[in-house]
Formats: C-alpha cells, structure tokens, sequence
C-alpha cells in the first residue's frame, strides 16, 4: 500500500498488573466491564483511576456489592482491573518503519502530530497523552491538516477534565492546587448547588461549584436560568470577595 501521508490512530487496550490470591472468580479488564450479561452480586474493582470510580458509580447504582481497591480480603464473584491503558502500538509494523517509541510503547510525536519519520503522524491514545476523546479528536484533526500540507498545532491550554460519577466532578484550567503552585496569591470561591435554583428544583443538591483566580469574563457573562452553570458566575463573584447568594 503507497499513500503520501500515514496518520497511526490505533487507540490502547487495558493495561494488566498480577491480580494476588484471586480463586475462583473472573478477573476482567477495562471496557469488559461493559459487557457483563450478568450483574455481579460482590464486585471488587482494582483502580486508581477515574474509571474505576465510574465502574464502581455504575455497578452500585445497579445494585452490586462494591468494593474499591484497598478493600483488604474479601469475598466477592468479579474483579474489575482498570489500571490505565497501553497504546495498541505493537503488531503494526512501526518498528520496521523506524518509528520512534517510548519506554512505555507509545508513538513519541512533536507539537504538530509528527514522528521522526517523514509524513507518518499519529494521534489519541497511542500517543499516550490525555486517552480521551475529545483531546483523540483535536489530535486527528491535527494530524490530517499536518498530513495534507498545512501546519497546525493542538491547543491544550484548557482541556476539560470530568469523571462521570455521582455527583459528577469536571474541571478546566488551573485546579486549586495547581494554581498555589504557581502564584503566591490564590483566590478562591466555592459556592454550594444547595443555593443554585436548577439544582433544587431537580432535588439534586449535593456538589459545589468552585472558582479560582477567575477572570472579569466570568462574572459579566450571561449565563442561562435555570442552569447549573449560573453557580459558577456565583461561585467567582464569592472568589472576589462579592458573593451573591451564599
Ligand atoms: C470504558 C471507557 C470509557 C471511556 N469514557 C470516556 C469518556 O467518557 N470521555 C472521553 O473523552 N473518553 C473516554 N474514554 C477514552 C476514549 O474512548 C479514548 O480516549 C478514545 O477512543 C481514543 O481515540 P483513538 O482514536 O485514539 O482510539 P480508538 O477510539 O480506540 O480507535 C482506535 C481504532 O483503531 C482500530 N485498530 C486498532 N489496531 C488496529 C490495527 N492493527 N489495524 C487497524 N485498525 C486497528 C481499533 O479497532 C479502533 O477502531 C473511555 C474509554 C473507555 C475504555
């Protein structure tokens, strides 16, 4: 096969540790979870992850007995490994093409989605950045612009971050303890979804919103009502010293 251009978007698959003194019960991985036909009725999920904290939100909610990691020795019918992932980077012939790779197997690219070797890109989880696919997408797009003659770059000054448990956390840009890092001033505001009008109208109360060094643009912008996203005009207004409603 002959092309100008090689994009290498292969993805990863669950990475594996030694599961100790497991009789009797299957182990599974990653997305298997997903594919269950039967719902467990004792689960243990080895993660250190957010996955693995979906996994457990998911299992729950259904109705399963959850244990999370350091759950000691118990007795349960599945065991759940989500310990990260690995790029699907072997098989493919990258080596025999001279393709560089890192000590953990991913395809090592620069700011425009390039590997070492002329017109082969690659991008998502085989570059082993983000394993998201929002960051998968802005990375293929990239790519396929930079593989067709043009020459861009991803912008990940402000990649959204969320764990879709219960309640949901998300957040983009500098977290708290980040930002003390890096300034010396730090102001922060956090205001409770038990005061936020959508929130208790659902009922759905529990969870805060939480501001840090936040810009004017916040605090004059629209937001729609009734929103959860109003509690983060709120949430800036209290990091200024200026709170509203709480
Ligand atoms: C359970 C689970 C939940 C997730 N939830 C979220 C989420 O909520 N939000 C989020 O942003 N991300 C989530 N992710 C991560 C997201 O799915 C990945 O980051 C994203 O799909 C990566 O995109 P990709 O294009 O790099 O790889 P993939 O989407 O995995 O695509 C790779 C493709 O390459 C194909 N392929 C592999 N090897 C070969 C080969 N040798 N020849 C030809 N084709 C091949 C595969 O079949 C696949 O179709 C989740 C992942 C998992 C496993």
């Amino acid at each position: 096969m002959e092309a100008d251009g090689i994009i290498i978007a292969t993805g990863s698959k669950p990475a594996s540790i030694p599961v100790l003194e497991v009789e009797e019960v299957g182990v599974i991985k990653g997305e298997e979870a997903l594919e269950l036909k039967e719902l467990p009725r004792r689960v243990l999920i080895v993660s250190g992850g957010p996955m693995g904290i979906e996994f457990s939100i998911l299992y729950r909610m259904l109705g399963s007995g959850v244990y999370l990691s350091k759950a000691g020795r118990v007795k349960v019918d599945k065991v759940i490994l989500s310990v990260g992932r690995v790029p699907n980077t072997e098989g493919i012939g990258l080596r025999e093409m001279g393709v560089k790779l890192n000590s953990k197997g991913t395809v090592i690219v620069d700011e425009f989605m390039r590997t070492n070797v002329g017109n082969v890109f690659a991008a998502g989880d085989v570059i082993g950045r983000y394993f998201l696919a929002y960051t998968a997408y802005a990375e293929g797009e990239v790519a396929a612009e930079n593989a067709t003659g043009n020459r861009v770059k991803v912008d990940y000054g402000n990649v959204p971050i969320a764990v879709f448990s219960y309640p949901e956390v998300a957040s983009v840009g500098l977290i708290e303890e980040k930002a003390r890092k890096l300034y010396e001033t730090v102001r922060k505001g956090v205001y409770p979804f038990s005061a936020n009008g959508r929130a208790i109208s659902t009922g759905i109360t529990d969870g805060f919103m939480k501001a840090t060094n936040c810009v004017k643009d916040l605090i004059e912008a629209l937001y729609i009502h009734p929103s959860s996203s109003e509690a983060l005009k709120e949430a800036a207004l209290t990091a200024l010293g200026k709170p509203l409603h709480v």
